[in-house]
Formats: C-alpha cells, structure tokens, sequence
C-alpha cells in the first residue's frame, strides 16, 4: 500500500516525536531541565547570558591555580541557596565587560557582582583577568550602576599582598561604583584562607540582610548536576577512565596526531614521557627527585626560568579509602553521566566516567578538609551521632581546629571518625563533584636551560611526607608522592617502601611508561637579556631550581663563545651531605665557567649556631654591593614564608652599611631595584 505525502507527514511527525521522547533532547546537546537558550560559551555578552539564564547574581573569578575558582564556585551556590537569588558563577576570560554597568538597569532585581581575585607572581593579576584589568584601567569610565563585593586571595608573605584584591576595589570605586561590605583578605601565608573567607562571608550576608533587605533560608543542598548511573561500561571507549581532558579519549588517527601540537595549557595538557628521574637526597627520610621530561616530540615550548605544571592523580590508598567510606567500592567502575542542570554550570569531570576515576583524577581528596564542607556534609550523616558532631564541627571554628585542622585529616579520615566507620551512603555524589575542590595541576620551577636542554624540561621537587607529633598517620603531598613513585619504579628501586602508591600506567594504560600531563606556564623570572650582566641568585634547598636551569644556559653560552657576567649563587640546605642538591654538578659548572662562577653554602646544621643562605650573604656584603652597582641583577628563590623576606632584609642591612645610607635610602634601593627588574622573586 503507498503513503501519500499526508501520511508520510504524520509519519515524519511520529518518528521526530519519538526521537526526542527517547533522546530527551540529548541529541543536539539539550538534557534535562537545561534552559539552553544562551549555554555557556556561546554568547560573551553579560548582559544577554543573565538576563537569558534569568540570573539575578554574578560571581566571577580571577584565578591561577584553581583556588579562587573554587571559592567563588562554592559562594554562588551558597548565596543561590541562602537567598534565594539565582547566581551565575563565571570565569572572567569569558565575558566582555562593554555593558558591566548596565547590568542592574537592563535586569529587572538584578543584585549584585562578586569578584574572587587572586594575586600571582609579583602583585600580577592571573592568566584569566589580565583583560578585564586592561579593560578597567584602558577603556571603561563609568561604573556607577555597579553594585559589588570582592575577596582576594593572597599570602602575607608576599612583598605585593592581594594586591590584586585591593587593585580590584579601588579602580571599581574609582570608576563610580559602590562595594558592598568590605574587602575580604584570605591569607595563604597564615595558613587560614579558609576562615578568613568564611568570616568575611558570614559579614557580607549580614550586610546584605540588612542593605538589600534579603531574606535568609536555611541552607539545603540543591544539586547544580545530575548524576545518573550509565548502561555504558568501562570498556565502553567513550568513557573516561581519567584522562586529563576530552581530546585523549577515544581520538580519531589524525585527533591522536594533534595531541602532540597543542598549544598546551591548563585546559589542556601534553602527555610528556619520563625519560630520566633521580633522587638527588642521601636519606631515609626524605627525598627529593629530578625529573626529566621529553617534550621532543610535542610543540610543548619553553624558556628558562618558567615553570612546568604537572598535572597528578590521586594515590591507590587515598582513593580506595574515599571510595569506601561513601560506600562506593563496589560500585567503583560504573559508569555515570554527569550533566549539568544549569547551562551556566560546568562540572570539571569529564562525563560518562567511572566513580573511581572522577575520584581518582578529578577531585582534591587528600588535602586539609574545610569546615564549611563538614557543616554542609551533616545532612548527610548516617547516624544521629554522626550528624550533630559534623553540624558542630561545622560551626565552632576552636573545635574545628582542635579536632581536623590540628590532625591533618582529609575528607575520607574525617568522615570516618565521625561515624565511626559507618558508610556514608546517602551523600549523593552530585555533591561530592560540587563541594570538594577540582585536583589541580602542581607548578615547578623549571630546572633546565632552554638554550642547553632544547628537548627537555628538567624539575626538582621535595617530596612531601611529614609526620607530625601526636598525629597517627603520614602526611603526604599529592604530586610529589607520585614523582617519587615513578622514580622508585622507573630505576626499580625495591628496598624502599613508599608511604602511598599510584596506578602509575593511568587510564587506558596511557601513562605507561612513566608520562604525566604536564604544560608550561611562562614566567617574568628571567635572565637579563645581556648575557655580560652579573647575577646574583638566593636559592635555599628547592630554591636552587630555576638557578640550576641559569646556569646551564650560562654554561651554554660559554661553550658558543658567548661571553658571560659572573654568576655568584647562594645555596643552603640542612648539611653537605644529606641534602646537597646538585652538589656534583657544581663543581662541572665551576670547571666550565672558571671564575665566573661562585658557589656559597650554608649548611644549617653542622655547627652548633644555626647558618642560613642570610648569614652567607652578609659574610659577602662588600662584594653583592660591589656587584649591584656594576649592574648586577638580583634573584630569590624558594620558600615565601620567612626566606625571601629575610632576604630582602638582609639586602637593606647590606646597602645601608656599605652604601653608608640610612635605612629608609636603602630601602628605596631595593624598592628601586625591584621597579627596574632587577629584583625578581620566584617563591611560593
Ligand atoms: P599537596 O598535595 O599540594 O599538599 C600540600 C601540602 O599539604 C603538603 O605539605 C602536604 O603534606 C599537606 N597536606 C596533605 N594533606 C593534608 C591534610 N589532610 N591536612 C593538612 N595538610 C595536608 N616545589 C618544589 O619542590 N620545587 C619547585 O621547584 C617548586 N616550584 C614552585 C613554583 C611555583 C610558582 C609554585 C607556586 C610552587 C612551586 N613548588 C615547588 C611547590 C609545588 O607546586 C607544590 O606545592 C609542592 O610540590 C607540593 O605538592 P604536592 O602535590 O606534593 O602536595
């Protein structure tokens, strides 16, 4: 019987309509509940993606590492639920500012702009804002509608304290617009962002009662994901089993060849091979590995003195331990979709994946719990008991410290102890995946020259295993347990038993032999570009890196008949021979650059006074004046927290006595010499 065209009509009619019953939409990128009018990434107009999105709130980040990321992650959702006001978080690379004034007259009860701003390097803005502070300070001049609060993350250690933070209010305010509350300033240096943030959280809702008449709710988690549990299986080759981004999973032959032409960068990295790892200590307690990374193969570029992300997962113990108190080990490789109930939400878990693999390669698991997240968890709790010690937890900041913070647990210890091993079941892992921080690719200071080592990437890192009085376990750092990892097995050390280990082959095996995904981030900590000009490098312990990779390239520059200034390095470390890092190599490097070279040691612990790197410095104060005056440029390298500042202290004291100046003249020297570049830091 033939259909005529009515029928096939109602046909086509039929089969669209069953499609889209099946396919829930899926089948051009629209699911479940998403209002896709305006997705993100489309459109980089704020005015339009709010208004479209019917948001009333916006929180944007300046981030480098990830911190602040998650912190105005975790704000949105916090502030949506409190009040009630539907909150877009968003990155500040994705937007034009053009219309940020005209946001609250074109949004009916549109309420306010938040910014988490970070501070990098020397009182930088991150990768991500260097055009909104281009733009703020260049193109915009009026600001007058804008309504805002900021929180800035910095470290006290640092010569340029939020400065970014602070920058961010004073050139809005400049421009018209009104700050909300007061500048919040999250301290890395004291060890207390956390409750610096939530103090000035707490402060700022209680402004906002007040000022903008909001109403306050009792907190209940309302899930920006869905997790739903897939046919899919791990063999299926669509799923991620970890892999660092969407391009490594399942490529096509000419996608696979791509992989090695970047550009690499936090959204996406280069799987380097290992081709060499060492322990550079003498010790049975602690270590310190070099790592070469092969980038021959790649486009992956770099120039001495930058730093190498790289990019780790999480160990075997970490993992099983977290999996299993949410009672998830069973269920480890089953698949789940994650989608996004929100379009201006993106989870950072590739999906489908597994839930040891989102555990494994996309989640901070290991690191110090923050009490929001144990206040927050409580609602989840399988017992009574366990409920009312995690809602108390959560709000007694002494209590917190006294029983987490002063412990080193992480979220899997924590969650153990309060329900004395009683699986936490009905956490739902959409949760999980929005509370706890992304895991973040961990930075080096690049340790090779790129003039000597055009092919490779050379790192030195201390690996990070602590054990701390009156606490039962081992603390371990991620990234560096993992180098450690790596170099046991890559020179088949067997005798030494590491405190964690790793799935070191990674997902689909595509880590073996020995890569990680790694990518370069550039730095201002350079040479000075006249090869003639003296350096003068302070490189404590790991601090040596970057001045490792100065050297090379100034023995490098010897061997091309270039000539070079002197290099006068000052190097410290607990005593000559446990933690001598490098110390056969300098003396090649002595051989090579003659006297252009010089090498001051400090060992702290030989003799009964304690030496440090300062001390030396003072022993050479004649010469470092002497050297600075004939132009020489200044590097510190290493520990943020005392070194660099006692450094610089040290350079007044030296200037002031052999400058014969008084300490404010001095002082302005060394501000001078930071002004001229002169005087560069690489701390951390
Ligand atoms: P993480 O997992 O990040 O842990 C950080 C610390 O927290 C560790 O000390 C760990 O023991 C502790 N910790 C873990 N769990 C808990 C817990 N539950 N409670 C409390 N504390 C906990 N490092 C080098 O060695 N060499 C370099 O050349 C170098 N260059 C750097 C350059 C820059 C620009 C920056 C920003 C940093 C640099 N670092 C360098 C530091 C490096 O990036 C890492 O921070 C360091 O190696 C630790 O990484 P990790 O993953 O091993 O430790």
């Amino acid at each position: 019987m033939a259909l005529d065209t009515l029928d096939l009509g109602v046909l086509a009619a039929i089969v669209l309509a069953i499609v889209i019953y099946f396919t829930k939409g899926s089948l051009w990128g629209k699911s479940d509940g998403e209002d896709v009018s305006v997705p993100r990434g489309s459109s980089r107009d704020l005015v339009e993606i709010l208004a479209a999105n019917n948001k009333k709130a916006l929180v944007l980040f300046a981030s480098q590492t990830g911190t602040a990321e998650d912190y105005s992650h975790k704000f949105a959702k916090e502030f949506q639920s409190r009040f009630s006001i539907p909150t877009m978080c968003g990155d500040l690379a994705d937007y034009d500012y053009e219309n940020l004034n005209e946001i609250f007259t074109s949004i009916d009860g549109f309420q306010l702009v938040v910014f988490f701003t970070a501070t990098y390097g020397e009182g930088e803005p991150p990768d991500n804002a260097v055009e909104f502070f281009d733009y703020l300070e260049n193109e915009c001049d009026d600001l007058s509608n804008l309504k805002f609060s900021c929180f800035g993350l910095g470290n006290s250690t640092y010569e340029f304290y939020n400065a970014m933070g602070k920058k961010t209010v004073s050139t809005l305010t400049e421009k018209g617009a009104t700050l909300v509350g007061e500048l919040g300033l999250g301290d890395d240096g004291r060890g207390t962002m956390d409750e610096d943030y939530m103090a000035w959280k707490d402060g700022l809702f209680d402004i906002l009662k007040d000022q903008l008449s909001l109403e306050e709710h009792e907190l209940v988690y309302e899930p920006q994901i869905k997790i739903e549990e897939s046919v899919l299986t791990i063999d299926s080759p669509e799923v991620s089993l970890g892999e660092p981004d969407d391009k490594y999973i399942n490529p096509s032959q000419e996608e696979a060849q791509s992989l090695n032409e970047g550009p690499f960068d936090h959204t996406h990295p280069y799987l380097a091979p290992i081709t060499v790892s060492r322990e550079l200590f003498n010790s049975d307690s602690r270590h310190c590995i070099h790592a070469e990374f092969d980038i021959s193969d790649s486009n992956l570029k770099y120039t001495t003195g930058d730093h190498l992300a790289i990019w780790p997962s999480n160990s075997n113990e970490h993992v099983f331990k977290f999996l299993d108190i949410l009672g998830l080990s069973e269920k480890k490789d089953v698949v789940i979709d994650i989608k996004s109930l929100d379009p201006t939400v993106h989870p950072h878990v590739i999906s489908p994946s597994t839930y040891e693999a989102v555990v494994r390669h996309y989640l901070e698991i290991s690191g110090p719990v923050s009490r929001q997240f144990v206040g927050s968890v409580a609602q989840f709790a399988p017992t009574e008991q366990a409920k009312a010690h995690a809602s108390k937890l959560g709000k007694d900041k002494a209590l917190f410290h006294e029983e987490v913070t002063s412990r080193y647990l992480n979220i899997a210890d924590l969650l153990h102890v309060l329900s004395d091993g009683v699986k936490w079941t009905s956490i739902p892992f959409a949760f999980i995946i929005e509370s706890v921080a992304h895991l973040q690719p961990r930075y080096y200071s690049i340790s090779s020259s790129s003039l000597s080592e055009k092919q490779a990437i050379h790192v030195t890192a201390v690996v990070e295993q602590e054990k701390y009085p009156n606490v039962d376990h081992i603390v371990t750092g991620v990234a560096t347990n993992l180098l450690f990892n790596i170099q046991l097995a890559q020179n088949k050390v067997s005798n030494v038993k590491p405190v964690v280990t790793y799935d070191l082959a990674g997902p689909r095996q595509k880590f073996a032999p020995f890569k990680l995904p790694v990518h370069v981030r550039r730095s201002t900590f350079k040479l000075p570009s006249n090869p003639a000009t003296p350096i003068i490098c302070i490189g404590p312990g790991t601090g040596v890196a970057p001045f490792r990779g100065f050297i090379r390239e100034r023995v490098a520059q010897t061997a091309n008949d270039i000539s070079v200034g002197k290099t006068l390095l000052f190097f410290g470390c607990r005593n000559s021979s446990e933690d001598f890092l490098y110390k056969d190599e300098f003396v090649d490097y002595s051989k090579k650059l003659g006297e252009k070279f010089e090498l001051v040691t400090a060992f702290s612990r030989e003799t009964a006074e304690k030496v440090y790197v300062q001390h030396k410095m003072l022993e050479r104060a004649k010469e470092i004046s002497e050297l600075l005056n004939d132009g020489a440029f200044f590097y510190v390298c290493g520990d943020a927290a005392r070194m660099a500042r006692d450094v610089q202290n040290v350079l007044i004291r030296i200037m002031m006595s052999e400058r014969k100046v008084t300490e404010s003249i001095a002082t302005d020297m060394v501000k001078n010499l930071r002004v001229l570049n002169r005087y560069q830091e690489d701390v951390w």
